[in-house]
């Protein structure tokens, strides 16, 4: 396995380090070179992250002196806001410009008694689901740790709210833009400053990252951090799950359910994965499939979220009835497998799941048919 994947293209180095990019022994490192106690570190993370300050000047605990010296090395630099979108159902979704030509997005999904943020890890993505739009677009690069972070900050920031009193945001998904295992450099560290105290302070239950079944990867998370993990299946047997994702012919289904069961039962007998299922009307979506997801799943402690399918231009794909979804859930049900029909949001300004498509600048043919893959 190959531990260093990006892909080819990274994005123009600032002369300033900006402070979204740094976890905690990182920027507690650069504080160490500057001459500075690792605590400083800990005091301007609590300042960006649970207050959601972005100016040094704000930071009234740190001398004048070391505040002059932190902005000749650092910066905080927040994303630039191409447009904001809100849906009836109070879904809101934001394009972010990252660099010359493109954008991402982030969407906000305000629910009763909590709230998700659905980040992009990505610009583009390379995995070539047949069913989402964001594939459609190839990869173009992968996203930095900072421009990860700095979506959940603008966030926080836009809606008035913090990490410290008034939570605006609960729950953190890797569902946007992008496969985040494809991206584990950058991805590792960005999981790490939501979880830390001193940075968003979330609950490892409430950050999850979705994998289309990187399986290596896998396998690395759950050595490296403790989140929660949600796996892309949509097909119960190879042959299908070949056509709708293809990065299953190189991690077929024995091999992607090995990884789930060293991800939970190996590691932490409470611990399950959801499991994202699209219903995707007469292709995956008949009792046999039910049947034989059943088995596939076999005793795993596992929870199945059926999502029913977005429609976006060009797609061959229609989204099952909601019988036939009704019927689904029922055998897996009927099988003690916990079942849930995810509620679809903001469809109305295309920001529901497999929808987002941000501004992929050069739309090469970077998909999985096309490039060597990370782990290659
Ligand atoms: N690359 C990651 C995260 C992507 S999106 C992954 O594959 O898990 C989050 C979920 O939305 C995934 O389960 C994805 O398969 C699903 N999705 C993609 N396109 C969709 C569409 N058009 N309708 C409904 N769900 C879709």
């Amino acid at each position: 396995m190959q531990r260093e994947g990006q892909p080819p293209l990274t994005p123009q180095a600032s002369r300033l380090t900006n402070l979204f990019g740094l976890d905690r022994e990182q920027l507690r490192e650069r504080f160490a070179e500057m001459g500075e106690k690792p605590y400083r570190a800990d005091q301007v993370m609590q300042w960006i992250y649970r207050r959601t300050r972005n100016s040094f000047d704000e930071m009234s605990n740190i001398s004048k002196d070391l505040r002059t010296r932190m902005a000749q090395h650092f910066e905080i630099r927040t994303p630039e806001l191409v447009t904001e979108q809100v849906s009836q159902d109070g879904t809101r979704k934001w394009v972010l410009r990252l660099d010359g030509g493109n954008a991402i997005e982030t969407v906000y999904i305000p629910e009763e008694g909590r709230a998700t943020l659905c980040i992009s890890s990505q610009v583009g993505c390379a995995m070539d689901c047949a069913f989402c739009s964001t594939a459609q677009q190839g990869l173009n690069r992968n996203m930095t740790t900072a421009e990860i972070i700095a979506q959940v900050w603008f966030a926080a920031r836009t809606l008035g709210g913090d990490f410290q009193n008034e939570r605006v945001i609960s729950n953190i998904v890797f569902m946007g833009m992008g496969e985040p295992l494809a991206n584990y450099n950058a991805v590792l560290p960005a999981i790490r400053i939501l979880l830390d105290d001193f940075g968003f302070g979330l609950s490892k239950r409430r950050v999850t990252v979705s994998t289309s079944g990187l399986v290596p990867f896998m396998d690395r998370l759950r050595e490296d951090v403790d989140t929660a993990l949600a796996v892309s299946l949509h097909a119960p047997n190879d042959a299908l799950r070949n056509e709708l994702v293809p990065i299953n012919r190189k991690y077929p289904l024995a091999e992607l359910m090995a990884a789930c069961r060293r991800y939970t039962v190996e590691k932490d007998r409470k611990a399950h994965i959801v499991y994202e299922y699209v219903m995707l009307d007469g292709i995956n979506d008949q009792p046999e499939h039910a049947r034989e997801l059943v088995k596939l799943l076999g005793g795993l402690p596992a929870k199945v979220n059926l999502i029913p399918f977005n429609p976006f231009p060009q797609t061959q794909y229609r989204r099952s009835k909601p019988e036939a979804i009704a019927a689904f859930a029922k055998i897996l049900r009927d099988r003690k497998i916990i079942a849930t029909t995810r509620k679809t949001r903001g469809d109305d300004i295309d920001a529901a799941c497999g929808q987002l498509v941000g501004k992929v600048q050069s739309r090469q043919k970077n998909r999985l048919r096309g490039i060597a893959i990370v782990g290659d």
